[in-house]
């Protein structure tokens, strides 16, 4: 999982850049705990009546005047303010209505990240009854020790073209060729978009076959139509301009990893790369997690080992839970949980006695603009996290593994404890257990 040296400095100059502050002063300013003084939780209650989920509302528009997206997003009677139709017309085909799906508030998630910096509450949109609270418990000892550290590591989205050769002579000819035109292949492919760079292109020969796969630069949309419009662009430059045309060709042969858990994007990046960590003292874990700092690491032992043995790529708990709801409520495309659901966690007990975790991600595929992020309810749950257009996907991507890092404390937590199975009953089932 390592990080291409330029790709890197490029990254962190960004921020380094930016002030006569040292390296180390910024770096240490941005990536410290603020005390636990300054946070407060927000209490988890299955609750839905009127006065309940208003005074949720009453204190996130107490924070920052969210009044107008109460509106939008809950209010009775739903149907006088429900969106036009014509608001959808982009994004589906063959329309007939939205399905609602219930929407819950986790956090706020403290965060001292490259890019997001400060409390974020969490909209999460699911059926799935005892999730909001997990990453809740999660986000709420995170902010008891002074919030998580995230950094941004790298980010590039790609597409994959594959050409069909008679042979491998001919293979060698247009690989030789393409070589000498990066510069007109950069040309095309940014001739149609304002905002998309191709930053670097790559081959994969198997016999007659070349796989081309062009890595883009997409602003703040998460690119994926993006991406496809310029490669299909490069595809007829590259078919009009070569000097042995291929027998056939294909916008994606499906190399990219578009959709897919792929070993490729685990060992590089596909959208953005984030790792997040967080110390937990002895004490924050026993109150809030109800466990110990070593039941969790020896659990996260045998769990991490479990992971290998299924052949999953990469070794986490339930990054999909959180990462699914967080999709659907900010318009995200959801298909891409099965390429952001995979990553790396670790837990190890420090020389105190506290617990370290890390999260590492190296897919996700997230917008602050494009796709269904414009969309009303959606929109609203972007400013709910103080991330809605232009500015925001590299926050939104931190924000992302802060809350798998909540959702793994959580869930290791609950299963370190033996109380997943009764949390489940609770809250799911609505039933008292033993
Ligand atoms: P998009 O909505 O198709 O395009 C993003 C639009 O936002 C572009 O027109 C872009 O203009 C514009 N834009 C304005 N400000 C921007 C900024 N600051 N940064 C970036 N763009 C900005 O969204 P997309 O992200 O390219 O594609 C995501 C959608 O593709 C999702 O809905 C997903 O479901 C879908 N998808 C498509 C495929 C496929 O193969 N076609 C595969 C998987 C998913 P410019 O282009 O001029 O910069």
């Amino acid at each position: 999982m390592s990080t291409h040296f330029k790709r890197i400095q490029r990254l962190f100059l960004h921020w380094f850049g930016e002030t006569a502050l040292s390296e180390t002063e910024q770096l240490a300013q941005r990536l410290k705990a603020i005390p636990s003084t300054t946070y407060q939780g927000l209490r988890c209650s299955s609750r839905v009546t009127p006065q309940a989920i208003q005074r949720r509302w009453d204190r996130l528009c107490k924070r920052s005047g969210h009044s107008d997206i109460q509106r939008i997003l809950w209010q009775e009677p739903k149907v006088q303010n429900a969106p036009p139709d014509t608001a959808y017309q982009a994004n589906i085909e063959n329309y007939i209505g939205t399905v609602q799906v219930p929407v819950g508030l986790a956090g706020p998630l403290r965060i001292q990240g490259l890019h997001a910096q400060g409390d974020y509450y969490l909209p999460l949109a699911t059926t799935e009854a005892a999730l909001v609270a997990s990453y809740n418990r999660g986000a709420q000892a995170i902010g008891l020790a002074g919030g998580c550290q995230a950094a941004l590591l790298n980010e590039g989205i790609q597409r994959s073209p594959g050409f069909v050769f008679n042979n491998l002579g001919e293979v060698g000819l247009f690989v030789s060729w393409i070589l000498t035109q990066e510069a007109s292949m950069k040309a095309v492919a940014e001739s149609t978009t304002r905002h998309g760079q191709l930053q670097d292109i790559a081959f994969a020969v198997e016999g007659n076959h070349v796989y081309l796969t062009l890595d883009f630069l997409t602003g703040d949309a998460a690119g994926q139509n993006m991406v496809t419009i310029a490669s299909e662009a490069v595809c007829h430059y590259l078919i009009n301009h070569s000097p042995v045309p291929p027998k056939r060709h294909y916008v994606e042969a499906n190399f990219s990893g578009d959709k897919k858990a792929s070993a490729l994007a685990f060992t590089g990046v596909r959208g953005k790369k984030v790792t997040a960590e967080v110390l937990l003292p002895a004490a924050i874990v026993e109150k809030v997690l109800q466990t110990t700092p070593q039941a969790m690491a020896d659990y996260w032992q045998m769990s991490a080992l479990g992971s290998v043995q299924s052949g999953a790529l990469g070794a986490q708990g339930h990054y999909a839970n959180g990462l699914a709801a967080l999709f659907i409520a900010t318009g995200q495309d959801v298909a891409c949980v099965a390429e952001a659901a995979v990553g790396l966690t670790r837990m190890s007990l420090d020389e105190n006695g506290h617990l370290y975790t890390a999260v590492t991600l190296p897919s996700l595929a997230v917008g602050t603009v494009g796709g269904g992020t414009h969309l009303p309810t959606q929109q609203a749950c972007l400013q709910i996290l103080g991330l809605a257009g232009p500015g925001n996907a590299r926050a939104l991507a931190e924000v992302c593994a802060g809350m798998a890092l909540a959702g793994e404390l959580s869930i290791i937590a609950a299963l370190a404890a033996g109380h997943f199975t009764q949390a489940h009953q609770r809250l799911a089932r609505q039933r008292k257990t033993p």
